[in-house]
């Protein structure tokens, strides 16, 4: 069994999915970090992220393996390099190119096959999983989602205002909205969760009775 977890930057994706797992045994699958791993992997390797030919083809290349709580990619564990301002930058750009969504969306069904799973991305629910049994979209206001960012970022050390990390999170948004390729959007079959005023334990208990009357 399937369920996703769609949203924009900053909604709280990667928490309640976690969560919820746990929540219910299923595992977890990070999508978001997948894309990271990529570009992460294009910028240790000097790949020019507007070269869609050689981004497609490290993401052809990469060896990927997601375990719960770490990210490997090629053999190292990259599961903080991959959080940086400057790797969600990247992430968003490499996320555009199709050979790159084709390669990832195909590691994903293979990762969730035969599984109970809660995955959580931005294509999930619209084109990964379209046959997912539970579907919930995330949103919050993008003022709230970067102040959490930057919380984030602040608890790893890394210094940034909360006026640079709103302005990336919008960027980042419009481009996940805009591109051609699988954009962010909610599937009609979602149920939207606005997280805006909730903190994380009334959240995860909304999406846990969502997930709850969807597996019946
Ligand atoms: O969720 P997270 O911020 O880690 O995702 C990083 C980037 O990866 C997003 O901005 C988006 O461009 C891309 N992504 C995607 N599809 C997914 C998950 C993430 O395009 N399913």
């Amino acid at each position: 069994m399937v369920i996703t977890i769609d949203g924009p930057a900053g909604a709280g994706k990667s928490t309640m999915a976690r969560g919820l797992a746990e929540r219910l045994g299923f595992e977890f699958l990070d999508t978001g970090a997948m894309y990271r791993a990529v570009a992460w992997s294009c910028l240790s390797q000097g790949v020019d992220l507007k070269d869609a030919d050689a981004v497609g083809n490290t993401a052809a290349s990469v060896t990927l393996e997601m375990t719960p709580n770490a990210v490997i990619c090629n053999g190292s564990d990259v599961t903080l390099q991959i959080r940086t301002g400057e790797v969600s930058e990247a992430s968003s750009l490499v996320a555009a190119v199709p050979a790159v969504r084709q390669e990832l969306v195909r590691l994903q069904r293979e990762v969730a096959s035969g599984r109970n799973i809660v995955t959580e991305g931005r294509d999930q629910g619209s084109v990964v999983f379209p046959d997912a049994e539970c579907k919930i979209f995330l949103t919050a206001d993008p003022r709230r989602r970067a102040e959490r960012r930057l919380k984030e970022l602040e608890q790893r050390g890394e210094a940034a205002t909360l006026d640079d990390v709103l302005r990336q999170i919008v960027d980042r948004d419009e481009r996940d909205q805009q591109r051609e390729v699988a954009p962010l959007v909610k599937a009609d079959d979602a149920v939207e969760v606005d997280t805006s005023s909730q903190t994380a334990a009334q959240v995860l208990d909304q999406v846990e009775r969502i997930a709850r009357l969807a597996i019946g």
